[in-house]
């Protein structure tokens, strides 16, 4: 006999009470939940895991988000920016392992001076790897005119988590002012669009006061935002920061856990030609972590390769793992676990966005229609 889930499974385009059901399936369900995603992404995307080196660039943050260990009001950390040529070198060991894509991340600044910094950066990478690397931007909430330059300058893609689509929960976890005010947020992920980067965007799952109707309304945020790329973590508590008063109110580790799982195997269902990442912190509760979320429907992983030095000092959430390790030890960790679970690492490959590209390619159609029937 059909079950419910077997029921939703079949269904065109999934509506926020069948979202919320599958984020409630439990046992076989739960399992049918993960074997139908691991389907849509066998055939839309293949088994190939795509790598981007992330560069934890600087924890310099103007901004006080009342769940991150780098917010500016935390006092407990060293404060550092990686030199250009430490963040040449990274890029230079990624582009002799071949792994096509980095990924430039740091705290919100938007300083002339650093706006004027990662401009160059970007103009050099360009040249020292012959314009061959993808490169994706997390660099928080920046001026159209700035997001313009660094595209000019060589960036391809741009990460900016929503955090969550629900404004009352997002007021709840930032401070109340204009620096953190979630339409301003929104505004830049829409003028990442505009401004023709493929569009990253992601939220956190388990923060407290999150229903899993607020989950459900996430993944209908995506969709209706139609981004190329998602970004979903657990959130992990950090004792330095004011949501840490609420743990006791949080759900446990492996709940939040299974939640981003079952979040990543309906996006998959959903939107099946995006990227989605296997997130850290999901290796932060589970060491098979990231193996899962990418067996349920993620293709891009996101190796470390900020100097080892660094590392404890870019501690968003406790227990990040892999703080002791450098990025070569990373990779040789990496291939056997990709190995492990079948996938192949897209090396050499940007690895671009599927959704992004057909997006491109209709509206080049369109063009040339429009141009025929002017004709
Ligand atoms: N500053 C930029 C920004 O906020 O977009 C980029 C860097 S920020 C550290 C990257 C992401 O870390 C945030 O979007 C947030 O979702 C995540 N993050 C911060 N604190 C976290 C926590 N306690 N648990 C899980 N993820 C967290
Ligand atoms: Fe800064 Fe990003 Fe952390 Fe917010 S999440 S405090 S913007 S680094």
């Amino acid at each position: 006999m059909l079950s419910c889930v077997d029921e939703i499974l079949k269904s065109e385009c999934l509506s926020r009470s069948e979202i919320i059901t599958l984020l409630q399936a439990q046992g076989k369900e739960r399992t049918k939940l993960f074997t139908c995603a691991a389907e849509v992404k066998q055939k839309y995307i293949g088994n190939k895991v795509y790598f981007r080196g992330l560069i934890e660039y600087s924890n310099l943050c103007a901004k006080n988000c009342l769940y991150c260990g780098i917010r500016q009001s935390n006092k407990h950390i060293g404060r550092y920016t990686m030199t250009e040529n430490e963040v040449l070198e990274a890029v230079r060991y990624a582009y002799q392992e071949k792994y096509a894509s980095l990924v430039l991340q740091s705290g919100e600044i938007n300083t002339p001076a650093f706006i004027d910094r990662i401009t160059d950066m970007l103009l050099k990478i360009g040249t020292i790897t012959h314009h061959s690397m993808g490169i994706t931007l997390s660099l928080g909430e920046q001026s159209k005119k700035t997001l313009s330059t660094w595209k000019d300058a060589g960036a391809r893609r741009y990460l900016l988590r929503i955090e969550t689509s629900n404004t009352e929960l997002y007021r709840k976890i930032h401070p109340q002012n204009k620096l953190h005010d979630f339409y301003q947020r929104l505004n830049t992920i829409k003028s990442l669009r505009e401004a023709n980067y493929q569009v990253g965007t992601g939220v956190m799952v388990g923060l407290p006061f999150q229903t899993v109707e607020d989950m459900a309304d996430d993944l209908l945020f995506f969709r209706e935002m139609d981004v190329d790329m998602v970004g979903m973590g657990p959130y992990i508590e950090h004792t330095d920061t004011p949501l840490y008063q609420y743990k006791n109110s949080l759900l446990s580790l492996s709940e939040r856990f299974d939640l981003t799982l079952k979040m990543i195997a309906i996006l998959r269902i959903m939107m099946k030609d995006i990227n989605i990442v296997a997130s850290t912190a999901m290796q932060t509760i589970d060491k098979m972590g990231r193996e899962k979320a990418l067996l349920v429907g993620a293709n891009i992983i996101m190796p470390n390769l900020t100097p080892r030095k660094y590392r404890e000092n870019y501690l968003l959430y406790e227990n990040k793992p892999c703080l002791d390790e450098e990025a070569y030890q990373c990779k040789s960790c990496l291939e056997a676990r990709m190995h492990l679970i079948g996938c192949e690492i897209g090396y050499g490959e940007w690895g671009d966005s599927k959704h992004f590209e057909n997006r491109q390619d209709l509206t080049t159609e369109d063009t040339e229609n429009t141009e025929k029937s002017l004709i």
